[in-house]
């Protein structure tokens, strides 16, 4: 594709980015980024946050700036909720994956973050692209929600061509005239991206859904479709949620997920039949 010169495998079709964020690889090993749509207070975050870790979580997700769609809802509570994910990273040992908003927060944010996240409002943001681009903290770009796959793979140029090498990408669901959902999460982006791309690319099922009952399916179907890892919003009361209660999985229900997707991983590396992809995919296994 023309103008994209960092975002494609041109010149290097078989070279696959893998970004290390503490332990984890990603891109290597699948990665399930777990926690709860926000930072609502310390007991709420660090007690998710020991829960997805028990059950195998490689990383800590939670938002301290929500960009809501209505101005009555929950903002977040921002430095106050970034304190909080530095002190559950402190106590569980998890990275912690926080969305950045504004510009102006990039370099300060850095501090508390390990994967800065730019959410789907702000995929065209382009000040805010080339803001990330000036650091080297990894950003997972998520898809617009009314965005081509070469439109995103532009903003991810952006964050490339600013110098930053650290993008991952993360299918969202996007809008179609299909409401039964919140979103159609758009699977078919997953080996598409693969074809095209060199960089890793994950699937979040909870916002791609909208509802608890179909994140287990779609999440299983994301790694059958070759994504690198999922992204869940997880909550230790789901009732109680400030944002996003109609897709807050509660911590048992993720653990009942994380033991299917161990067992669907052992059966496609069988199905496969490649070593180096039951070997490096087995990490699951390891928690
Ligand atoms: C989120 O991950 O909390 C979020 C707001 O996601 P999105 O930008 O995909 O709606
Ligand atoms: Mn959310």
């Amino acid at each position: 594709m023309k103008n994209l010169k960092l975002a494609t495998c041109n010149g290097r079709p078989n070279k696959r980015t893998v970004i290390q964020v503490g332990g984890v690889r990603i891109g290597e090993e699948f990665v399930v980024i777990a926690g709860p749509c926000s930072v609502e207070s310390e007991e709420q975050t660090i007690g998710t946050a020991i829960k997805v870790k028990e059950a195998g979580a490689n990383m800590l997700r939670g938002g301290a700036f929500k960009p809501r769609t209505s101005p009555y809802d929950f903002q977040g509570l921002g430095l106050e909720g970034l304190k909080i994910l530095e002190k559950a990273r402190r106590v569980t040992g998890l990275p912690v994956v926080t969305e950045v908003t504004d510009p102006r927060d990039v370099t300060w944010v850095c501090e508390y973050a390990d994967v800065l996240q730019i959410g789907t409002r702000n995929m065209q943001n382009y000040s805010l692209l080339k803001e990330v681009g000036k650091v080297q903290t990894p950003v997972l770009l998520k898809r617009g929600m009314y965005s081509t796959l070469k439109e995103w793979l532009n903003c991810a140029e952006y964050i490339l061509a600013g110098g930053n090498p650290n993008v991952i990408l993360c299918e969202r669901g996007i809008r179609t005239f299909e409401t039964y959902n919140r979103n159609t999460l758009d699977l078919s982006i997953v080996p598409s991206i693969k074809e095209i791309s060199h960089l890793p690319i994950l699937v979040d099922p909870s916002h791609g859904t909208g509802r608890l009952s179909i994140i287990e399916p779609m999440s299983l179907a994301a790694m059958a479709a070759g994504a690198d890892g999922i992204l869940i919003e997880v909550h230790c009361n789901p009732c109680e949620a400030l944002c996003d209660r109609d897709q807050a999985m509660p911590p048992h229900m993720f653990e009942g997920l994380m033991g299917k997707l161990k067992r669907l991983q052992r059966t496609l590396a069988c199905l496969e039949g490649d070593e180096a992809i039951a070997g490096g995919r087995a990490s699951l296994e390891n928690h």
